[in-house]
């Protein structure tokens, strides 16, 4: 008897330590608070959270931070890449390397602050060595990305590099092939181009391809703001 009192007290708390170890009380939280809404901002830290504390996929054993994504969740436009390099892992922001730099510095070229845009990458942790992420990887991180795109909901969203692509279009298609077309994921408008790390390592191979992808991110985005 003294045992099942015991057990009927504590099991609140003992389901909460448990809510809490696995998912940072995110899904209590949405649970219990099912009947409120919360602004995209709150909605937004939840998911930044649940990434920061997620160790899902082994690529958390070799982080140094988490980077689950930054910008503007009213700007309409998301950039998605592929994973955070060695200086986002240590900043526990997105694009903030070189490739980075140049990422701003092609946004600026179409006249887009970064401050304007939203950020992420398709896996919120470093794969060790910058390598590509395995498949295993992706498929296990995908449900933040999933997460953010359907929160923001945005007008247009412009992939970067080929796990971008790939994860997003479900194609194994080549940029080359794909890139210069308005593509949909989820009937949500999709430009694609080259990551800006390859462009930098390759510029002339690709620097005058994702020029012209970028004005053509910068025409749709106009219109659309018509
Ligand atoms: S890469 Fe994604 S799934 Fe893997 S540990 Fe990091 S946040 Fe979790």
């Amino acid at each position: 008897m003294k045992e099942l009192d015991f057990k009927k007290q504590f099991s609140g708390i003992i389901e909460d330590v448990i809510d809490y170890l696995e998912t940072g009380f995110t899904d209590r939280l949405s649970k219990q608070y099912s009947g409120i809404t919360l602004s995209k901002k709150d909605q937004i830290t939840l998911i930044d959270n649940d990434v920061r504390r997620c160790t899902k996929c082994h690529l958390h054993l070799k982080r140094l931070n988490a980077v689950p994504g930054k910008g503007n969740l009213e700007g309409g436009i998301i950039f998605i890449g592929e994973g955070p390099g060695e200086m986002e892992d240590i900043k526990g922001e997105p694009f903030v390397g070189k490739a980075g730099q140049f990422l701003s510095g092609m946004l600026a070229a179409i006249q887009l602050k970064r401050d304007e845009v939203y950020i992420t990458n398709v896996v919120k942790c470093r794969p060790p060595g910058n390598r590509t992420p395995l498949p295993e990887e992706i498929n296990t991180c995908f449900p933040y990305l999933e997460r953010q795109i359907a929160l923001i909901n945005p007008s247009i969203i412009c992939c970067l590099g080929g796990v971008a692509v790939r994860t997003l279009l479900g194609s194994d298609t080549g940029i080359s092939k794909l890139r210069g077309k308005i593509h949909h994921y989820k009937d949500i408008p999709l430009i694609l181009t080259y990551h800006p790390a390859a462009v930098l390592r390759f510029p002339d191979r690709y620097k005058r391809d994702t020029w012209n992808d970028l004005k053509m991110l910068r025409d749709f985005y106009r219109d659309l703001k018509k």
